[in-house]
């Protein structure tokens, strides 16, 4: 037998055994039948035989010493297993039995799949495509996404989501009518698979290498080469239930492992074990080694193969199976640890983690299975152990506090560990689980794991410590901080998270004290550790406190919703005081950062402080702080609690009542930022509530209007700015006031509005103006601003609404808002503004304000009033003190506020104004004993002191190390300092009155009897004068005492202190100021003029959307009644007229274009195809009809006469728009130069002649030259003529033969074929050759004519089809026709028409036709475009032409229009009506008008052309034709046919002659143009007009007309239908269309997204389709890179001549491919709320904006893409 080899002989391998031998060619013979016999074999009773049989058959097949890559043996295995059949009807067959109620489809990174929050249980919970749509989730909160670690569907798991969420398929629980297996059907499965997989695992075995010894390339190599076999396995799970069955049951069962791994074990496997076991220390592991089913080791494998995509699907996909899940999981859970050992060790630990994650998401989010390996398996210990053990490997010593000393330890931020979230799996797990309320319970029922997790909790205590930087710049700006934040929030908040939720209510008490006193034992070991006594250690600070935060947020809890009583959660006094001293210290960083203190750090510092503050982690950064701080400040000594702020904002030297200070800690310019800062975070603790008695709506209001305030904001935007806790956006929880109703409470949609030429607005939510009014908080939006702009924004913001609404209209402050009450546990709070120390502050800030000293501001003065009034709001029962150094008989602020002080003591530099200044001597005696001394650090140590003694003598004795108080004393010799004794003698209220009249600057701006209307109400919104005005309306109110002291003071004549605010020193520098700012100002005009002026040219040149009348820019029409015209040079300013010499230009864009072509013949846009079943075709296209045309008459006519005959240029025309400017030709060569030399990067290239035009900044790359002095011919042209129609005729024959003066060699000769060089570069070789002799001059006139063509046709459409608006329109202004047909002209004045075929002469004269045998005729006069002739005509004409011989011109050629279409309608005709309409009109042929009668002639044709070669012998079969034709429908059917030329024509005749269009109505435009030619003398009514009427003959009628139609009837090489063809033009075109897009974008999606490419049959990683055509292509895909060139671009060349629009099926945006630039346009979908989702972030639905794409389909049309979208970068070919 083949296993009894022992190890791998190399020899043997090369010559196998014979057994093996004979097996093999046996099996090459007939497997099939082998299978089949022993099939049969296997079912009878006594199958002994047949295993016996089969084992040896397998010995053979597989056989591990075999290379895994020989598919033999699988060949064999699908043979045996299907018994015989063939494999794919075996899967059918076995399929059939499926009885799964659970989708379970298995999908890895990528996949697009749902999520719905109203029928999902689990956060978790994800739903396939399939199952979601087949579900009713109709008014669900949904979303699609892109799964990123790959998932599992959930359908069908009620343990998951609701039932109400399965889908139709898996609600019908299928397994009742599925009927019972046969038992025969995979027994073979049965028999085969154990030891396939057996194989499997022992090639797994073999291959594995430890990493130390070897690279990870061999661990690839052995998977590729296992991959056919591990796909198959994969397939049979997909076979549905009856096959995962089997395999479950090999997977799970313990004595088939046993019978067969023993076997084999004893070779291959256990020498493998042994060298593993040796390897590993870890006893769980090696347990975990003891394999005890295929299942464990088959996991154990994946595990040490860094989980194999394949083998990942494999065994996910059989979850659907409850027994397998069930033993897969507490499988998981044995080898948790092993697994995050191999995580560790990986180098790809993120594609690790996102397998890791794929597996254990399906197993931890059911919580029924949750609990069970909880319970059984010690999931909550491994998880906890294996966090710890995991963090335990990075962990360093900490520097915060003592440096040498410390006993703490943190994690290392750096550490790849941390660096790379490396943790993030199993932090996730254990969030997932935590979800789960039994597992939760379970957790925090057991104190051990309480503690063990507390001390994981502390590794983060502090780490990512920052010093501050005094001397240098820091070296390197570290970027940890990332990490820092990034673990925090991750593995500290979220499981914080978790487990609060299920402790909110009074019976789960227990955990929530349980969890505070360990957090309070784990903070007490931690200050132990850092060695922190009471002051901390100058200079560092970390932003990471997770232990504060936890005891903080359980207290929170605690207090608001399990009645917990505070103070039996709170520590001692001491441990209070410690508790706050780091959270104290991060909110004066801030400041400091803020002041730029911190500059020498970088800007990674200000990094962290944003991030800290940031409004998405706010819940669990700064809340918590701030929280904690109040909590701390409710129960601390408030005396203590102020100067601890103010000395740890560093501004205690500052609050003298002295004129000059000195700080030994702060530089000047960084005190009053510093202040500022003190003042605020003092306003932020005494008014927020979050924690401190706002409801959870509350909370969600507060935060939303702060940030509607800031800005307006999109629905997302805002979504993402509001915290998730502690309020849930999604309204889940019952009760709470969803996300949704709260905005509609606070905030009005402003509908997304498109700005012509501007940016897309999207839809907004900005506040409602009584939010405004009333809930307006500046300090709710000063916590939570990044940016300080942001809050100027809010106050710009508010102060225009109070303007908009007369409120106030001069510089609103900041309005003070009402706070809710606060809770009764947290009522000491107040105690903090009812403190003499604040009250000392406040009195000097006041007086230091009044009298202008330094570092003051008015938001000092703001917070000052602020905390006044707070304290006035909350009113505290007075303690007095008997003291006689205070400066305050008690702690009242109200009864303080009217206390004077007299005199104060201040110490102050030699140098300060008031040494040299006299005691007043009458008070010399009384200021010297009651003068006031304050020193705010004197009376914090005091109050420490008093504290620590007042717990140590309760305690035993300790004796405090006297080294911390050394710190007290500033370093540094003391500068020199003397004591003097200011006289004050002001109150508060006093100081408040001066500061009123000072601020109004009025003297007694407040009278007596100003009290009397008291109105608190008027005083909300104004400046700082309101703000006195309230806050003394205010005491009043509370006190008569108060009012009285407020009348006497405003009553008495005080003479104010002249406040002397400018010193000379500071006038100068005034001046100074004040000369700049002129001089800015100054500047600023002329720029903010120059802006306009380009700006209204913008405008008048951009505007597409309005066709304003303003015709200024209607060069065409201004230029020829002026009699001499002068241009304006954009450039050197110089104005003249354009010479041969020195010619002047129009700045032009030149662009190719296919949107004519693109025009269908339905008015109806197309609809893009969204399901197989349905497509686009191209065939009904404009462009396509004339190709089809053009190779038509090449095949049968002369082919220069074929170039005549048709216009070109629908696809790949060239079009030429002007902003209008001009300027000289020589200008703008050394404007490109300097371009050329500009180094700065223009977004367009120079080196293609691209530029801006200097004045409008509008994109262009040529200039067409503009012909000089046609003044003197303006006259002449204009004559009106009375000549016969016979001398024209001849006139303009002789015309044509004469060839025009050849233009001399000139300056502007040689400009005018530049810019014909130009036009031709502009398209692509093929749009220009269409001869059958390629380069021929023939192909070049085609070319030339049909850019006259082109240009006509376009501005036609832009005019909306027709001319019926008349002159002015908005597609005028960009038209340069004139000037580019007088260009053309000089070119094609190169060429002449030989005169034998000239077509003039057969539309004017018979003659015989004695040519036309030829073998290759001319192009029958029938079959011409006539308004390519009208073209040609005038082109070649010399210029300029009169306009009598223009006018000739047309009416020749309408008389072949005309007849044209007589020929086309009476193809149409029934042969009965035919015949009819023949017999009637040729009754009338001798009438007297019979030659301008439509019968007459209509008779005349039919017979003409029923002649011979007949074209209406075609038309016998398909004579169907219902209608009968009327002589109304026939007029009508006529004048439509010859509308287009008339059209052509007269805008033609506007911009040769500058004739203005009139306007009219629709159905009289036939009339109008035909008055506006010439063709009739004047319009009659409508309804009168024959089209008929307007023909004018040269020669006889009938003999011309017959010999038109013996041209087409004579043609007998040609097929009838063909002539047909030929014969029916059809000239009108509908306007150009975008695709009809499906109103919700999922439809788009789903077809799209998984489409494959026509070209390269796969499906593209990002597809995109074009937006004119339908065509998907591979956007950037090198599948379908032709000569380097993406399928994108290409295709725009195809499509567009290189303009493409495309829709990014995966990102819901539109790119514009132009040329070789592009640009992304945005999107035509917008969400709910009138928003974009680029990248289909969101996945919430998307609909069809109209008005959008109507904007996007404008800007196609119109060619100004360019102009109107700015950000156009190089593709490279790339798209
Ligand atoms: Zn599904
Ligand atoms: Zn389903
Ligand atoms: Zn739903
Ligand atoms: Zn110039
Ligand atoms: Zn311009
Ligand atoms: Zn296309
Ligand atoms: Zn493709
Ligand atoms: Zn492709």
């Amino acid at each position: 037998m083949c296993r009894a080899m022992t190890k791998k002989d190399e020899l043997l391998l090369i010559q196998p055994c014979q057994k093996c031998m004979m097996a093999a060619s046996l099996g090459r013979r007939d497997k099939k039948a082998t299978a089949t016999r022993l099939k049969a074999d296997l079912n009878r009773t006594d199958n002994s035989s047949g295993v016996r049989q089969l084992q040896e058959l397998l010995d053979a097949v597989l056989n591990p010493e075999k290379p895994a890559a020989d598919t033999e043996a699988l060949d064999w295995c699908k043979c045996l297993i299907a018994g015989g059949e063939g494999f794919e009807d075996f899967c059918k067959t076995v399929r059939s039995y499926d009885n799964a109620t659970l989708c379970g489809l298995v999908w890895t990174a990528n996949f697009v799949a749902y999520r719905c929050r109203t029928c999902g249980i689990s956060p978790c919970m994800s739903l396939c495509a399939e199952c979601f749509n087949n579900g009713d989730h109709t008014g669900h909160d949904f979303n699609m996404f892109r799964s990123q670690a790959g998932g599992a569907c959930d359908c069908g798991d009620s343990n998951v989501m609701r039932e109400s969420g399965f889908c139709r398929r898996h609600r019908l629980r299928t397994g009742e009518n599925v009927p019972s297996i046969p038992r025969d059907l995979l027994l073979m499965s049965e028999m085969v698979l154990p030891r396939f997989i057996l194989c499997i695992i022992q090639y797994l075995r073999d291959g594995y290498i430890e990493p130390d010894t070897s690279t990870e390339r061999d661990l690839q190599k052995v998977l590729q080469q296992l991959e056919p076999q591990i796909s198959f396995l994969e397939e049979l799970t997909k076979m549905g239930g009856a096959m995962r069955t089997v395999l479950t049951k090999i997977l799970t069962n313990q004595q088939t492992f046993k019978d067969l791994s023993m076997d084999a074990g004893q070779s291959v496997g256990q020498r493998k074990r042994v060298k593993l076991s040796s390897n590993t220390k870890d006893p769980c592991i090696i347990e975990s080694l003891k394999h005890k089913c295929f299942l464990e080791e088959l996991l154990f494998w994946t595990i040490k193969y860094e989980f194999p995509q394949k083998m990942v699907t494999f065994l996910l996909n059989m979850l659907p199976d409850q027994d397998y899940k069930i033993t897969f999981t507490k499988t998981f859970v044995q080898h948790y640890a092993f697994i995050m050992k191999t995580l560790m060790k990986s180098h790809e630990s993120d594609t690790m983690s996102n397998r890791i994650v794929h597996i254990s998401v399906q197993l931890f989010s059911n919580e029924e299975l949750a609990r069970h390996v909880t319970e059984e398996c010690q999931l909550l210990d491994i998880m906890v152990t294996v966090l710890l053990y995991m963090m335990e490997s990075c962990l360093i010593k900490s520097e915060l506090q003592d440096e040498e000393n410390s006993r703490h330890v943190v994690v290392n931020c750096s550490e790849a560990l941390l660096k790379n979230n490396t943790y993030w799996p199993l932090v996730s797990d254990f969030i997932n689980i935590l979800s789960h309320q039994s597992v939760a319970k379970n957790f925090l029922e057991d104190h051990s794991l309480l503690m063990l997790w507390m001390s994981f909790v502390s590794f983060f205590q502090g780490m990512n410590l920052n010093k501050r930087e005094l001397n240098e710049h820091v070296e390197f700006e570290s970027q940890t901080y990332y990490a820092a934040f990034a673990a925090e929030l991750e593995a500290c908040a979220q499981p914080m998270w978790g487990l609060l939720t299920h402790c909110k209510v009074k019976e789960t008490q227990e955990y929530t004290k349980t969890v505070v006193r360990y957090c309070l034992e784990t903070l007490q070991i931690w200050f132990d550790a850092i060695g922190f006594i009471d002051e901390p250690a100058p200079n560092q600070v970390t932003f990471h406190l997770p232990l504060h935060r936890y005891y903080a947020m359980f207290l929170s809890k605690a207090v608001k919703c399990q009645g917990l009583d505070l103070d039996s959660l709170l520590p001692d006094q001491e441990m209070l005081m410690k508790i706050m001293v780091h959270p104290l210290q991060i909110q004066a960083c801030l400041s400091e950062i803020h002041s730029n203190m911190w500059v020498r750090n970088g800007l990674q510092i200000k990094g962290q402080a944003m991030t800290y503050v940031q409004s998405h982690f706010c819940n669990s950064m700064i809340d918590p702080d701030i929280y904690l701080l109040q909590v701390c400040a409710s129960r601390l000594d408030p005396d203590y609690f102020i100067s601890s702020v103010f000395e740890r904002f560093k501004v205690v030297d500052l609050l003298t009542m002295a004129s000059q200070h000195q700080n030994a800690v702060l530089d000047s310019e960084q005190e009053r930022p510093m202040l500022e800062g003190a003042l605020t975070f003092l306003v932020i603790l005494t008014s927020l509530r979050v924690h401190l008695g706002m409801t959870d709506d509350e909370i969600l209001r507060a935060e939303m209007v702060s940030q509607l305030c800031m800005n307006d904001r999109t629905h997302s935007a805002l979504l993402d700015l509001i915290p998730e806790n502690p309020n849930p956006k999604s309204g889940i929880v019952p009760g709470s006031c969803s996300f949704e109703e709260m905005l509609s409470a606070v905030a009005d949609f402003k509908a997304p509005v498109f700005e012509p030429g501007g940016s897309m607005q999207q839809g907004m939510y900005t506040p409602k103006a009584e939010v405004w009014e009333k809930e307006f908080d500046p300090i709710m939006v000063v916590l939570r601003t990044v940016y300080r702009r942001d809050v100027q924004s809010a106050m710009d913001r508010y102060s225009a609404f109070l303007k908009q609404s007369g409120i106030h209209t001069g510089n609103p402050w900041p309005p003070y808002k009402e706070r809710t009450p606060l809770h009764p546990c947290y009522k000491g709070l107040t105690k903090l503004l009812h403190c003499k120390t604040l009250h000392i502050v406040i009195f000097t800030l006041l007086y230091k304000i009044w009298m202008d000293h330094q570092n003051m501001s008015e938001h000092v003065l703001c917070m000052v009033l602020y905390l006044i009034e707070l304290g006035l709001d909350n009113q505290e029962p007075c303690i007095e003190e008997h003291c006689h150094d205070s400066w305050f008989p008690g702690t009242n602020l109200l009864s303080n506020l009217h206390h004077v002080i007299n005199f104060v003591r201040v110490r102050v530099p030699e140098t300060a104004p008031e040494v040299k200044r006299e005691a007043p001597p009458s008070t010399s005696t009384e200021a010297s004993s009651y003068a006031q001394v304050f020193s705010l650090v004197a009376e914090r140590r005091r109050k420490f002191q008093e504290i620590i003694n007042r717990s140590n003598t309760e305690a035993t004795q300790v004796v405090r190390p006297k080294s911390s108080s050394t710190r007290w004393v500033p370093p540094g010799t003391p500068p020199q300092l003397v004591t003097e004794i200011l006289e004050i003698r002001e109150s508060m209220l006093s100081l408040l009155i001066k500061l009123h009249q000072k601020l109004s600057s009025k003297q007694n701006s407040l009278s007596a009897s100003w009290l009397e209307d008291m109105d608190t109400s008027r005083h909300t919104h104004g400046d700082g004068i309101t703000a006195i005005e309230r806050i003394l309306t205010k005491a009043a109110m509370r006190s008569c005492q108060i009012k009285r002291s407020i009348q006497d003071i405003c009553g008495k004549v005080c003479p104010p202190v002249p406040p002397k605010k400018n010193s000379p020193t500071d006038k100068k520098t005034m001046d100074k100021e004040e000369r700049r700012q002129r001089a800015r100002e100054r500047q600023q005009k002329l720029l903010a003029e120059f802006a306009s002026r380009q700006k209204s040219f913008m405008e008048t040149a951009m505007d597409v959307e309005s066709p304003d009348t303003e015709a200024a820019m209607d060069l065409g029409a201004s230029e020829v009644m002026e009699s001499e015209v002068l241009y304006d040079c954009v450039i050197c300013g110089q104005s003249g007229p354009s010479t041969e010499d020195r010619p002047t230009g129009l700045v032009v864009l030149l662009q190719a274009s296919s949107v004519l072509g693109h025009r269908c013949k339905s008015k109806e846009a197309k609809k893009l195809p969204t399901s197989d079943e349905e497509h686009i075709y191209a065939a009904d296209t404009c462009g396509v009809a004339h190709d089809v045309r053009l190779t038509l008459m090449q095949q049968f006519f002369k082919d220069s006469s074929c170039l005549q005959s048709v216009s070109i240029g629908w696809d790949g025309g060239v079009y030429v728009q002007t902003c209008g400017h001009t300027l000289h030709i020589d200008c703008h060569k050394s404007y490109m130069e300097s371009l050329r030399n500009d180094q700065v990067l223009q977004g367009f290239s120079v080196d293609k002649g691209e530029f801006t035009c200097p004045l409008c900044r509008q994109f262009a790359n040529s200039v067409l030259p503009c012909r000089p002095g046609r003044e003197t011919e303006a006259g002449a042209w204009h004559t009106p003529t009375n000549k016969k129609t016979f001398v024209l005729v001849k006139e303009v024959e002789d015309l044509q033969e004469k060839l025009g003066p050849f233009p001399t060699e000139s300056n502007l000769s040689k400009e005018m074929e530049l810019v014909i060089k130009d036009i031709k570069n502009t398209t692509q070789k093929k749009y220009m050759d269409y001869g059958k002799n390629p380069g021929s001059p023939d192909n070049d006139f085609l070319f030339m004519y049909s850019v006259a063509r082109t240009n006509l046709e376009l501005e036609l459409v832009h005019r909306g089809g027709n001319l019926c608006s008349g002159g002015a329109s908005a597609a005028a202004k960009r038209s340069c026709l004139n000037q580019l047909f007088h260009v053309l002209a000089m070119h094609m004045r190169l060429y002449s028409i030989d005169s034998a075929y000239n077509p003039w002469t057969k539309l004017t004269q018979l003659f015989d036709m004695s040519g036309f045998d030829e073998k290759r005729p001319e192009v029958p006069m029938l079959f011409r475009d006539v308004p390519s002739l009208l073209i040609i005509f005038v082109l070649t004409m010399p210029q300029p032409l009169r306009k009598e011989h223009f006018t000739c011109v047309v009416k020749m050629l309408y008389n072949l229009q005309f007849t044209q279409a007589l020929a086309a309608l009476s193809t149409k005709f029934s042969p009965e009506e035919r015949q009819a309409w023949s017999t009637s009109g040729a009754l009338k042929k001798n009438a007297a008008n019979a030659e301008t009668s439509f019968e007459v002639l209509l008779s005349h044709v039919i017979s003409e052309l029923s002649k011979d070669n007949s074209v209406y012998k075609v038309n016998a079969e398909e004579t169907l034709m219902v209608s009968v034709w009327s002589p109304q429908s026939i007029e009508f059917s006529l004048q439509q046919f010859c509308l287009p030329f008339l059209r052509l024509s007269c805008l033609l005749q506007h911009h040769l002659y500058g004739d203005n269009l009139t306007s009219c109505l629709e159905e009289e435009e036939f009339s109008s143009l035909a008055v506006c030619l010439g063709l009739l003398s004047s319009a009659p009514p409508s309804n009168t007009v024959h089209s008929a009427s307007c023909l004018k003959w040269a020669v006889s009628t009938f003999d011309l007309v017959s010999q038109w139609c013996t041209e087409v009837t004579g043609l007998f090489q040609m097929q009838a239908e063909q002539s047909l063809t030929l014969l029916v033009q059809e000239p009108q075109w509908a306007s150009p269309r975008l695709l009809q897009l499906p109103d919700n974008y999922n439809i788009i999606f789903q077809y799209y997204h998984r489409k494959a490419c026509t070209a390269c049959k796969k499906v593209p990683k990002d597809p995109a389709l074009c937006l004119v055509c339908g065509t998907f292509v591979c956007l950037k895909g090198v599948c379908c890179k032709q000569q380097g060139i993406c399928e994108c671009v290409l295709h725009s060349q195809h499509c567009g001549a290189a303009t493409g629009i495309f829709l990014l099926i995966n990102a819901s945006v539109i790119i514009i491919i132009r040329g070789h630039r592009f640009c992304l346009w945005g999107s035509v979908y917008l969400d709910a709320h009138g928003e974009e989702d680029r990248d289909l972030r969101r996945g919430k639905p998307l609909f069809l904006c109209e008005e959008r794409y109507r904007v996007l389909e404008q800007q196609w049309v119109s060619h100004t893409f360019d102009h109107i979208n700015k950000r156009w970068g190089p593709h490279y070919n790339g798209l």
